[in-house]
């Protein structure tokens, strides 16, 4: 064996401490913040660069700000496999969560460029600049600019300072009249395979270290206000009650109860809130949020359709009129079976057991199903799959096994 070549633990060794590295561009001193053309985002972008580059690739940055690395093929100008993921965060979020799915892809190209392997395809590892949305409001940002989908409309759209998403791009220099050109051509593309940590506990409590994403599960979303009658806690009596946030719980428990027990089907109420509620008042008002999802459209279809008949069967029993207003909807997007196929194909052949698994959560890689196939490899969380927090953490040992199952995974890749 070349001994400039990494042993497995080694490589994930090299990942974790990449991951801790790139965590110290952060807009906070004590978390890891890290949004949209910050200054803190730029740290990153160009550690990022820097890291590519020394992993033999040559770098670009498009007009949305993603950091792109291409390690050319045998013919130049190939078709290229493309591999990425974001790095931007959360409010307070994890160091894995998007990150990894650009530093292990390095970690793989550096283990090439080393032996000098070359494929008859490019490798393009994009690191998306936004994904999560927290400073402008808009999220999948790069990758909806590197599919050619991106919503001009959302440049006027202002961070918490007032500054719209228009200047602060031109004062870092990207200038929106060049988004369009951020886009790939179809042709110049192969598929698109995310590398993310699963950002849930599926694969910690079956003990499987990956799995295969079967699809990207689609989402409905609504703000529900219910209006009802204010009264005093002490003299209105219960059956003269227009309670409007216990027709709001009834709903709420439906929601849990609807969405139990049916594979891959999730229904949250993530906000409730009671406006201007006191402790001796029947409450007047409620307004809370649903969000559902699901693997299969049809079945997210026909639980939002169940819920929305029973806000209304509520409403009428219970003497509350509801107004549900629709926040967000969007299809579920499934993976291609073919680079499914080839993925599991890599993770049996390293020994490992095989497991599909929905992901409930969107990625970077529901964008770029608007261009090419798509497919992603999920990697155990630990600390009970917690992400978007702190406490988000995984394994080198992990890493060095995605990276390996990755590295087949190409070396082995046919279209
Ligand atoms: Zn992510």
């Amino acid at each position: 064996m070349d001994c400039n070549i990494e042993t497995p633990t080694a490589c994930g060794e090299r990942i974790m401490r990449w991951a801790d590295d790139l965590a110290q561009f952060s807009e906070a001193p004590d978390m890891l913040t890290r949004t949209y053309l910050t200054s803190a985002h730029h740290g990153a972008a160009a550690q990022l660069a820097e890291w590519m580059c020394a992993a033999g690739m040559s770098v670009r940055r498009d007009m949305a700000g993603n950091v792109i690395g291409r390690y050319e093929g045998l013919i130049p100008d190939a078709p290229a496999l493309l591999t990425g993921s974001h790095f931007d965060s959360v409010r307070n979020g994890g160091k894995y969560d998007g990150n990894l799915g650009i530093l292990l892809p390095i970690a793989c190209v550096q283990q090439w460029h080393k032996a000098g392997k070359r494929f008859p395809f490019a490798i393009e590892i994009i690191g998306f600049a936004e994904e999560e949305g927290v400073r402008f409001k808009a999220t999948l940002l790069g990758s909806r600019a590197a599919a050619g989908t991106f919503d001009l409309a959302v440049l006027d759209n202002l961070d918490e300072a007032g500054h719209s998403m228009r200047d602060v791009m031109a004062a870092s220099g990207f200038h929106a009249a060049g988004l369009g050109k951020a886009a790939y051509a179809p042709q110049a593309v192969l598929a698109f395979v995310e590398v993310h940590i699963e950002q849930g506990p599926v694969l910690l409590n079956q003990e499987l270290p990956l799995g295969v994403v079967s699809a990207i599960s689609g989402a409905s979303r609504f703000t529900v206000e219910i209006e009802g009658l204010a009264g005093h806690a002490g003299t209105v009596p219960m059956e003269m009650r227009r309670d409007a946030a216990m027709a709001a719980a009834e709903i709420g428990l439906y929601i849990e109860q609807r969405c139990h027990g049916t594979r891959g089907l999730v229904g949250t109420v993530g906000q409730f809130n009671v406006p201007n509620g006191a402790a001796n008042v029947v409450p007047g008002k409620a307004i809370f949020s649903i969000d559902i999802r699901a693997e299969q459209d049809q079945i997210r279809q026909a639980a939002v359709a169940d819920v929305l008949a029973r806000i209304e069967q509520i409403a009428q029993r219970r003497h509350v009129v509801v107004h549900t207003r629709k926040t967000h909807e969007a299809s579920s997007v499934p993976c291609a079976p073919w680079l499914q196929q080839q993925l599991a194909g890599a993770i049996e052949t390293s020994g490992i057991a095989l497991k599909h698994l929905p992901s409930g959560a969107g990625h970077d890689a529901m964008a770029m199903a608007a261009i090419t196939d798509v497919a992603m490899l999920f990697v155990r969380c630990g600390n009970g799959g917690i992400s978007h927090h702190p406490d988000e953490i995984m394994t080198a040992a992990d890493a060095a096994l995605a990276a390996q199952v990755f590295s087949r995974f190409v070396e082995n890749f046919k279209h």
